[in-house]
């Protein structure tokens, strides 16, 4: 069983794990409009393996998404597109108990991707915020 909720807790969902499809970033711009973040990565799975308690809002994003997302904390949970993704439900890979246990395959739509992705693997990486007391520049991570 693959498990997941959102950040206030009110919405828990629960996959089999049978019948995956794929783990992808996704750089299309509805994606990173929706979700305010650069990238979103998705995981896919038969429609019907998924359950879900706890209230969701569903939101067209475009003429076939349907995005939903848990109304009270507004976390993005889970995208139907029944004109591509027939019989497939992507869920907001994030969103997993453990999301380090579903690494992505592959970049998705990286025609919109946002050029500044390219390069930020060589950004300084601060274990925490830089100028934090117990840490200088001197203790980037590797
Ligand atoms: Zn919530
Ligand atoms: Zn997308």
């Amino acid at each position: 069983m693959i498990q997941g909720q959102c950040h206030c807790g009110a919405v828990r969902h629960e996959l089999t794990g049978e019948g995956q499809h794929h783990t992808a970033l996704c750089h299309c711009t509805d994606c990173r409009r929706h979700a305010g973040a650069p990238v979103v990565c998705w995981s896919g799975y038969p429609a019907p393996t998924l359950n879900v308690t706890g209230e969701t809002r569903v939101y067209a994003s475009s003429e076939h998404g349907r995005r939903h997302f848990c109304s009270e904390c507004g976390t993005g949970l889970f995208y139907y597109n029944e004109a591509f993704l027939p019989g497939i439900v992507d869920v907001q890979t994030a969103t997993f108990d453990n999301p380090e246990d579903h690494a992505p395959q592959v970049h998705v739509q990286f025609a919109e991707h946002l050029a500044w992705m390219d390069g930020i693997d060589g950004l300084p990486k601060f274990a925490r915020y830089p100028g934090q007391e117990d840490q200088g520049p001197d203790q980037v991570v590797p």
